[in-house]
């Protein structure tokens, strides 16, 4: 007979705890929903909380202490960025692409001088990272209609093309630029060299996007002409670039999740207090079954994605293999906000369609993410392809 013992634990340990908590009086005391809202409609990056998460030293935790970090691991980004995107969806995923896209891109490609000019800085809160990728033509398909280039010039390259949506181009110090170095390789995912590009640098012009949500992070086509930059700029190999970077995409879809379990909890409260509190035919609207399944269903679903979520988190944190869970995660977790945003409007009723409500904002940033960073479709495609089905496309 096998052993009966069993080593299954939910619990995150009293660390991990006690991080939530300091997180959580953070961002309740710096993010009111006043300023949240303002910054919203102004289009405004919250930068005052910025700050405040750098001198706490939040902005340290997916570095290492030997280049100023805190050394951190996945779980530990996860709690911050839930916590965080309970106020702000906007602040938390720019805390996600500066720890995706500046510290563990760096981490996992970058040279030995570019850690230690980088990530010091970047743990101060003195650098932020945007990451531009997507093109005119296609994100889906960016590999076969990337038309950005880069031409090695003495010791530099330089760079022609045009991307769409880089997400904080107007924050960045440095935007994290996919060109195509070899238009001749073998593999579509081979010749793809991976820049820094200061967006200051000559050449380089950033055109703001008005979006629909996660308005106060704003996105930008931007446009690279002659735009000159180092060789020591590269970050990975020359012409593999893609597959330099190809690991910090499991941090990424991680932390979008974490993002969206933040949205789908602050919906499910905003709406559950609304049931609470609002009454029809003589008594609170949660009284009524519709209502209470809605949030039933709602608190099912956050579960489902707090459970897929942790558990990508706990196996990347044990350096295990996470793909498909870390995109399964990503896959849960944003159709749980969307939804859970979605029966809150239901829930608010008429309120729902206005500005003093927040459950409107949740429901625009959530949208997103059944289509950014990867969209719902391509998320099952590489899960059916890991079946064992062949590829679709
Ligand atoms: C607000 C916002 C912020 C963003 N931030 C960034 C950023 O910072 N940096 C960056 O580089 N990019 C960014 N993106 C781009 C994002 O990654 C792309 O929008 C996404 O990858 C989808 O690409 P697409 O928009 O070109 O859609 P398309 O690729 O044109 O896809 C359109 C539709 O067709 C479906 N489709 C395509 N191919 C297949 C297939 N093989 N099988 C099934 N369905 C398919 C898609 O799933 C989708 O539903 C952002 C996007 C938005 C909206």
């Amino acid at each position: 007979m096998p052993s009966l013992q069993c080593d299954l634990n939910f619990e995150l340990g009293e660390q991990k705890e006690l991080l939530r908590q300091e997180i959580r009086r953070l961002v309740d005391r710096e993010c009111p929903r006043d300023y949240i809202r303002e910054m919203d409609e102004k289009e405004e990056f919250p930068r005052r909380v910025w700050e405040k998460l750098a001198e706490a030293g939040y902005l340290g935790i997916p570095i290492d202490p030997q280049y100023g970090g805190v050394g951190g691991d996945i779980l530990d980004m996860v709690i911050v960025v839930e916590e965080m995107a309970k106020k702000s969806a906007s602040i938390a995923l720019t805390f996600m692409m500066s720890s995706c896209f500046g510290a563990k891109a760096l981490a996992f490609a970058g040279s030995e001088r570019q850690k230690q000019e980088l990530l010091p800085r970047l743990a101060r809160g003195q650098l932020m990272f945007a990451i531009s990728v997507t093109e005119p033509d296609g994100g889906t398909d960016v590999l076969n209609v990337m038309k950005t280039t880069a031409r090695a010039d003495g010791d530099s390259f330089i760079l022609n093309g045009a991307k769409m949506w880089t997400t904080c181009a107007h924050l960045a110090d440095y935007m994290v630029v996919y060109a195509r170095t070899n238009p001749h390789a073998a593999k579509k995912t081979e010749g793809i060299t991976v820049f820094l590009v200061d967006p200051k640098t000559p050449g380089v012009e950033i055109r703001k996007i008005n979006k629909l949500g996660i308005r106060a992070t704003s996105s930008f086509a931007v446009f690279y002409n002659d735009v000159r930059v180092p060789r020591d700029n590269i970050l990975g190999r020359l012409d593999y670039g893609f597959y330099d970077l190809l690991p910090m995409l499991n941090n990424e879809r991680i932390l979008v999740a974490a993002i969206c379990l933040g949205l789908a909890q602050a919906a499910f409260a905003d709406a559950l207090e609304y049931a609470q509190q609002r009454q029809a035919f003589g008594k609170p609207l949660g009284q009524f079954q519709a209502i209470q399944h809605e949030l039933a269903r709602t608190a099912t679903d956050i579960e489902l994605a707090k459970l897929i979520t942790y558990k990508a988190a706990w196996l990347q944190s044990l350096g295990r293999d996470c793909g498909i869970e870390a995109n399964m995660a990503k896959l849960v977790a944003a159709n749980a906000a969307c939804q859970a945003a979605d029966r809150g409007m239901q829930i608010l009723g008429g309120y729902c369609y206005s500005m003093e409500f927040d459950m409107q904002r949740y429901w625009r940033d959530a949208r997103l993410y059944r289509i950014a960073p990867i969209t719902d479709e391509m998320v099952l495609n590489f899960i059916g392809e890991k079946l064992g089905l062949p590829r679709s496309f």
